[in-house]
């Protein structure tokens, strides 16, 4: 047995959903509400017979290694310790070569902070930045902050004799190479401040470099590597982690040097987004502190939009947001006037709407008409990123008493606002809003099959191939075909077997989407769905086919081409007879 067997049999999919979930029995599977997304009606399904559990809101789910990706937002083998901890399983030492390069891409960048450290102990000049701009020798040493030498190959000799190779530094983002024709690599951070960039578990997973003198870009970073997604990674959650549950609440900041000069100030809950804007990833990050988060962004043009955008992840997240007001500095520089602004302000967040009032007021006179539309500017799109009516209302009527408008034309501006979705969720990102899936016809014959594939001998005879062919689920009908023996019920393990790994996982999915939409269906039942289905499968992919080949038939250039298409047509005619 492997360990990931030897995991499976310890833990079951109900009892580690079940840990995150209230399940009820519904028939053979539990069913609950979908941690993945909001929803009222539960459409989240665990099958302990195929120890998988599944939503068709959002159409997310799988195995419990698959789940607890998705709850915890981990990677693969982040979930898989978690599970073989709590199975008790010892993993061997050997793991596959993914978590190779993630573990080497670790080990490299350690070697960089160090050679970093040493090089900013070594210059003065260089530590006298950080000092000036006030952070004390025990932070600077806590942080790990460095000095990248103005050098090509400073650092990538510090590798080589480490025994570090070529290939291995540039997975690992510390080198760079002009072209793929020129072989040559050299340092990517030289004569930069150095920022080191640790994962939550405190691995160094990357870096950011600040240029010294003037120049562009003002910050460096490392690029994605095995061991670094920047937008699954918050800066200082490795120190933050504890003092963000203790305060049950976790503020974000624009800067790296913003969440220094916090924690040495002694707020500790303090965090940044490193060479990105704030993603959903890293709000589901967080969630596993705390669901409550506070933002002191700057108040540019550039901070007012990230906090925008903030807010409506923040609410798709259902996260708890406010604001940390301190003006127009930045909290670096609010820090090193007076930490006691910036202690005060964190203790004491506003409200978001609070927080838009006050600005559009410190904008805007309200007193007249062009400064009434100012405002109306900034609140109502912040009003209309509010899901509750009830609550929209509440801030209109407000907003009404301020500007001296009638509530009734400002519901009306409201209604004609456009919100800038600035939240687009981003290449196999996971998306928290569920989106009513509709599956197709096929899609349904096929988690019929699946459940009673004793049925399958109907679709063998009845269904009509080399029509029409559905891309979704081509694949499946195909290689069904191909294991039937055309006796006996669909052998539904060779099926898998004869399928590729993304495809098989769906084969289990599509049978429970039979429980979740159609419990407690007789056999007979299913009969007569299954035969019902292939029907008006049929009957719709020859309509098809009659429409492209009467199109043929005007667009025929010659007879004996009219005479052909008009036999095929015929053809037609007659399998459609049959079918109704
Ligand atoms: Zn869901």
């Amino acid at each position: 047995m492997n360990h990931l067997e030897e995991i499976r049999s310890k833990i079951s999919i109900e009892e580690l959903v079940g840990s995150y979930v209230q399940l009820k029995k519904a028939g053979r599977n539990f069913r609950g509400l979908c941690p993945f997304h909001g929803e009222k009606t539960p459409s989240f399904m665990v099958s302990p017979e195929k120890q998988i559990a599944y939503c068709f809101g959002c159409n997310q789910g799988g195995d419990i290694f698959k789940f607890t990706q998705l709850v915890e937002s981990c990677d693969f083998p982040e979930a898989l310790k978690m599970l073989a901890d709590k199975a008790g399983v010892t993993l061997p030492k050997t793991s596959p070569k993914e978590s190779n390069k993630r573990f080497k891409t670790v080990e490299i960048n350690e070697i960089a902070v160090n050679f970093f450290q040493e090089e900013l102990e070594k210059n003065e000049k260089y530590k006298k930045y950080f000092l000036d701009r006030g952070l004390t020798a025990p932070t600077i040493k806590e942080f790990q902050l460095g000095y990248a030498p103005d050098s090509f190959n400073a650092l990538k000799t510090r590798l080589k004799e480490k025994g570090v190779t070529d290939r291995e530094m540039l997975d690992a983002g510390v080198v760079n190479q002009k072209d793929m024709a020129d072989q040559n690599t050299y340092d990517r951070f030289r004569h930069r401040l150095i920022f080191p960039i640790y994962d939550h578990q405190k691995n160094p997973v990357a870096f950011g470099g600040r240029i010294i003198d003037q120049g562009e870009p003002k910050y460096l970073n490392s690029p994605d590597t095995p061991a670094y997604n920047k937008s699954m990674v918050l800066y200082g959650l490795h120190l933050a982690k504890d003092a963000v549950k203790e305060k049950d609440m976790a503020i974000f900041v624009e800067g790296y040097m913003d969440v220094i000069a916090s924690h040495q100030a002694g707020v500790k809950n303090v965090i940044a987004t490193s060479g990105t804007a704030m993603t959903e990833q890293q709000l589901k990050l967080i969630k596993r502190y705390t669901k409550n988060i506070a933002l002191a962004f700057d108040q540019d043009s550039a901070g007012m939009e990230a906090t925008m955008r903030a807010i409506e992840l923040a609410e798709l997240a259902e996260l708890n947001i406010k604001i940390v007001q301190i003006g127009e500095k930045d909290p670096d520089e609010c820090i090193k006037e007076d930490p006691d602004t910036w202690i005060k302000a964190t203790e004491n967040p506003v409200s978001v709407m609070d927080f838009y009032f006050a600005y559009a007021n410190s904008k805007h006179d309200k007193e007249t008409m062009e400064g009434k539309k100012g405002i109306m500017s900034i609140i109502l799109p912040i009003i209309k990123l509010i899901p509750s009516e009830v609550e929209q209302g509440a801030h209109l009527n407000r907003l009404s008493v301020e500007i001296k408008t009638d509530v009734k034309l400002l519901w009306n501006d409201l209604n004609k606002t456009q919100t800038q979705k600035t939240y687009a969720p981003e290449k196999g990102q996971v998306v928290a809003e569920a989106k009513p899936l509709s599956y197709n016809r096929e899609q349904y014959l096929l988690g019929f099959i699946l459940k009673f594939p004793e049925f399958y001998k109907i679709v063998a005879e009845n269904l009509i191939e080399n029509i029409g062919a559905d891309p979704v689920t081509e694949t499946f009908y195909k290689t069904m075909k191909s294991v039937y023996t055309l006796e006996g019920p669909l052998d539904v393990d060779a099926l898998k077997a004869a399928l590729e790994a993304g495809e098989r996982e769906k084969v289990d999915i599509y049978s429970l989407l039979i429980d979740e939409k159609y419990p407690d269906f007789s056999e007979e039942a299913a009969e007569k769905e299954i035969r019902s289905l292939v029907r008006s499968i049929n009957q719709k992919n020859i309509k098809q086919v009659q429409k492209q080949v009467e199109l043929s038939i005007r667009g025929a250039n010659t007879a004996e081409e009219k005479t052909q298409l008009l036999n095929k047509y015929n053809e037609i005619l007659k399998l459609a007879t049959k079918v109704n």
